[in-house]
């Protein structure tokens, strides 16, 4: 198992305690007592903390290899070539990242006028056939039309885009249905609470749950309510 429990990574020990009435959600929500309303144990913790960031995945693909990503930026510039025929234009060649998470195995980026693309080495190991088949001539495809047409004027999987991919030989389709287990998820954003003693890094989830006075948190050192910093 390579990942260890969140909660010691982080360095942060509390204790959770969850509202499970309605009721309770009155704000403000004072600290005190909610007797056997509330669940306040470090299991429950853990599970949580395992749900909530993905931990609990079993089996973690490894990403594409070094050569199958050459084999992603050949791929690529074979498609802007047969751009570049049948259009007779220059499509210049772009950036290329290994580095999209979570549920998407392509992305084409334009931003601050650069334009790249993004592919998740995971689901490309996991069908590598069939992303370099369909992802990579979708994601050129919009590359092309963006030059061809501007990314503005056009929907994304407008008409400009389908013609493209037709000219590419690939048939227009938006997603495609890979199982997904053991892909990781995303990097989950953190939010930075503090009690009296210390700061704690909390999951977008508890912070939600915090927001809409769902749960509220406690340190295990000092006791003290956990705030937002
Ligand atoms: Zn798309
Ligand atoms: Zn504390």
């Amino acid at each position: 198992m390579q990942s260890a429990p969140k909660a010691g990574a982080l360095g942060a020990r509390y204790w959770f305690h969850r509202v499970f009435k309605k009721s309770w959600l009155h704000p403000p929500v004072k600290r005190a007592f909610l007797g056997s309303a509330v669940e306040a144990s470090a299991c429950t913790m853990r599970r949580h903390e395992g749900t909530d960031s993905g931990d609990d995945q079993m089996l973690i693909i490894d990403p594409i290899t070094p050569k199958q990503q050459q084999q992603v930026i050949v791929r690529t510039s074979d498609l802007l070539q047969q751009c570049q025929r049948h259009f007779g234009q220059v499509f210049k060649p772009v950036d290329i990242q290994f580095d999209l998470r979570g549920r998407s195995s392509g992305m084409y980026v334009l931003k601050n006028g650069r334009r790249y693309f993004r592919f998740n080495p995971f689901i490309f190991a996991k069908y590598f056939d069939d992303n370099l088949a369909t992802t990579v001539p979708h994601e050129v495809a919009h590359y092309a039309s963006d030059i061809l047409f501007g990314i503005k004027n056009i929907r994304p999987h407008g008409k400009e885009w389908q013609a493209i991919m037709h000219t590419l030989g690939v048939e227009p389709k938006v997603t495609g249905n890979y199982d997904l287990s053991g892909i990781p998820l995303k990097r989950q954003r953190h939010f930075t609470y503090a009690c009296h003693c210390m700061t704690h890094q909390l999951t977008t989830v508890r912070h939600n749950k915090i927001a809409t006075g769902k749960a509220r948190y406690f340190c295990q050192k000092c006791d003290g309510q956990l705030s937002l910093n």
